[in-house]
């Protein structure tokens, strides 16, 4: 966990899966495998299996142990809901947020249509939450556009579209139901360039349906240098955010406790389950 995240839209980042596999276009200077990558074989890192898929549950209840209530990045190295985590793992991390509420948490995916499955179902509970917010990332028309639907098909209380990196101009967009948008371009060697209309569009478009709207970064090869001003002006709105105090460390502790042992329960339950069947 970083409590001092770069990331322009939020406080600290929060890692229970690490490692993911590229699935389109926007994946393909991610920073998190560069990052990753860079520790392989180094024993004892965190990193230390590079990208490669890793559950981590020990970090499963970290954000009981924060003394503050904070902005996170949920799986700002890795996607929750690829294929290799199972619905017990997702759910986990779900029951955390759930009552893990002085927090406010950003759950951001490529993988759609789990989403969408997933909230109308099992993770209903923590669909529903103003303290839980599900965003899709959008780079271009093929794969971008058709993520909007699911999350918009999702019982999310609050959804929110990453726009970043802006491959391409996006044309109108249905905005419906859509409580915050972030664009920005790519960064880092080899960055594809965004056009200045492509964001403005977008920003056009918020405004017109009153949907918050973040402008992160140029981006480029330098990224500090491209800055983050569009039409001259930074954009820095956000949802509105639940605020609440955070319960004494004792209180803490007893619901880390009580969520790892619900998690382990359920394991348990389902594999004795798959046994018998
Ligand atoms: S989905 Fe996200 S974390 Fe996974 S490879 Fe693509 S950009 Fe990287």
């Amino acid at each position: 966990m970083s409590l001092n995240s770069q990331i322009e839209w939020t406080d600290a980042t929060w890692n229970p899966v690490r490692g993911c596999t590229k699935i389109s276009p926007g994946c393909k200077h991610c920073y998190a495998e560069t990052f990753a990558e860079r520790f392989r074989g180094v024993k004892g890192h965190p990193y230390e299996h590079g990208f490669d898929l890793r559950l981590v549950p020990k970090k499963l209840t970290e954000p009981f142990s924060w003394r503050s209530p904070k902005l996170v990045f949920v799986n700002s190295m890795s996607d929750l809901f690829q294929d290799g985590v199972s619905d017990s793992y997702i759910e986990a991390v779900c029951r955390v947020m759930f009552e893990a509420r002085w927090h406010t948490f950003q759950v951001l995916t490529k993988r759609s249509a789990r989403l969408r499955e997933l909230l109308s179902g099992r993770l209903r509970f923590a669909a529903q939450q103003q303290h839980i917010w599900w965003g899709v990332s959008v780079e271009d028309r093929k794969y971008g556009l058709p993520r909007i639907g699911d999350l918009q098909r999702a019982p999310a209380r609050v959804r929110f579209l990453s726009i970043e990196p802006l491959l391409e101009d996006l044309g109108e967009i249905d905005l419906s139901g859509i409580s915050w948008a972030i664009v920005g371009g790519e960064s880092g060697p080899g960055a594809r360039p965004m056009l200045p209309e492509w964001g403005t569009s977008i920003r056009d478009q918020c405004r017109e349906s009153r949907v918050p709207f973040f402008f992160k970064q140029w981006g480029g090869v330098r990224k500090a240098k491209n800055g983050r001003l569009l039409d001259g002006r930074t954009h820095d709105a956000y949802p509105q955010r639940v605020t609440a105090p955070v319960p004494e460390k004792s209180k803490c502790t007893v619901l880390a406790q009580q969520v790892l042992a619900s998690f382990q329960e359920m394991v348990q339950v389902r594999s004795l389950v798959q046994v018998a069947t």
